[in-house]
């Protein structure tokens, strides 16, 4: 092992903090001492906080309809050959419903920003899924609102938001997004978020297009200033319906690499292992929890709409019931020595 990565290794799990060249090499780190070496100290780092427990979140896809464009996605409103469905509220609240059953202590809603859910519709669903389960958190991801939606869905219950920030730079942003869709708005829709008392999850795709290992120094010192509950990094997939489908996609390995990195610099924060990350590797899931990741998102989407929430091409488990996902996952997990824990998962500083 090269001495200087030792160093930066040392220095990160020791103060979390290893300077931009020092991150950056970390980064691109190939060779495989390094990497197990960078593994084995965010391993520790997170058993010491988490004792090995891995936090399940039932993940609800409840509409593909979305007045966005992003580039690289397979749901954004140019891509004519994107099947669109949307969940009635009753669906929305059984699929739900069925979640808890399996023993989800987290429900996340997720869906491109369709806004014939209204802010009233949103607080509607939510004070259902919270009285059906006082004790289960809720999770929104329906992208950027107003300040006031944001607080009136709190004030209806639901406990944390994921907002990917998608880049560390407005530059970037640019080339992904198209002029309509800002950077400024997405970090304003963050800071909106951390201001009104949610748990935020902030995130970015590992190798998207265009992306330099600075870019991605920039993501990293983003999350210093913002302080993010949870990161969710998974590697970029091409999707064939989209201006990017020639893109080359982003790798485990790096996107490993970057989870332990995170574990290091923020001992305390959830890290989810991402379908995308098993999407590019048949194993991705279960290294990412060898790797530092705390937390795993299986589906509870209705079986027959799974295959049409393609943000990507290849996504895995689009064929399987909500019950097949969850006990899959709970073996993976164990396969690899740890265990699933039913429980709400709040970030440490949340904890009651
Ligand atoms: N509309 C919501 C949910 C977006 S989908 C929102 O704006 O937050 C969730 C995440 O999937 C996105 O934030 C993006 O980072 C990721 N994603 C989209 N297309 C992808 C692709 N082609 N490969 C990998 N991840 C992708």
């Amino acid at each position: 092992m090269r001495n200087e990565i030792r160093g930066a290794i040392d220095a990160l799990a020791e103060s979390g903090r290893a300077g931009r060249d020092g991150l950056k090499a970390l980064i691109a780190l190939k060779d495989q001492d390094e990497t197990s070496y960078l593994r084995s100290r965010a391993a520790e780092a997170s058993e010491k906080v988490f004792s090995r427990a891995v936090y399940l979140r039932g993940l609800i896809e409840f509409t593909n309809y979305c007045k966005n464009d992003c580039l690289y996605c397979g749901i954004r409103r140019s891509n004519a050959a994107c099947e669109r469905y949307r969940l009635t509220a009753d669906q929305i609240v059984g699929c739900a419903d069925q979640g808890y059953e399996l023993g989800f202590r987290t429900i996340v809603l997720q869906g491109g920003e369709d806004m014939t859910f209204s802010r009233d519709d949103i607080c509607r669903i939510v004070s259902r899924m919270k009285e059906n389960h006082p004790d289960a958190a809720v999770t929104l991801s329906v992208g950027e609102r107003d300040r006031e939606s944001y607080k009136a869905w709190f004030d209806a219950g639901a406990d944390r938001y994921l907002l990917r920030e998608e880049t560390g730079n407005a530059e970037l942003y640019k080339k992904l997004h198209p002029a309509a869709q800002t950077w400024e708005n997405r970090i304003r829709c963050l800071y909106d978020l951390k201001d009104i008392g949610y748990q935020v999850g902030c995130g970015f795709m590992v190798g998207a297009p265009y992306q330099t290992a600075d870019d991605i120094v920039d993501e990293l010192e983003f999350y210093i200033g913002f302080r993010p509950h949870m990161i969710g990094i998974g590697p970029f997939i091409p999707h064939k319906d989209t201006p990017f489908a020639g893109m080359p996609a982003g790798t485990a390995d790096m996107t490993l690499n970057l989870i332990s990195i995170l574990r290091l610099m923020f001992p305390d924060a959830l890290l989810p292992a991402t379908t995308a990350l098993g999407t590019i590797s048949p194993r991705g899931r279960e290294d990412g929890i060898l790797a530092g990741a705390n937390v795993v998102m299986p589906n509870l989407s209705p079986a027959g709409v799974r295959a049409k929430y393609l943000l990507y091409d290849g996504k895995i488990c689009t064929g399987d019931e909500a019950a097949e996902c969850r006990f899959c996952m709970e073996r993976r997990i164990e396969s690899v020595g740890h265990h699933v824990e039913v429980s709400r998962g709040d970030h440490p500083s949340f904890r009651k």
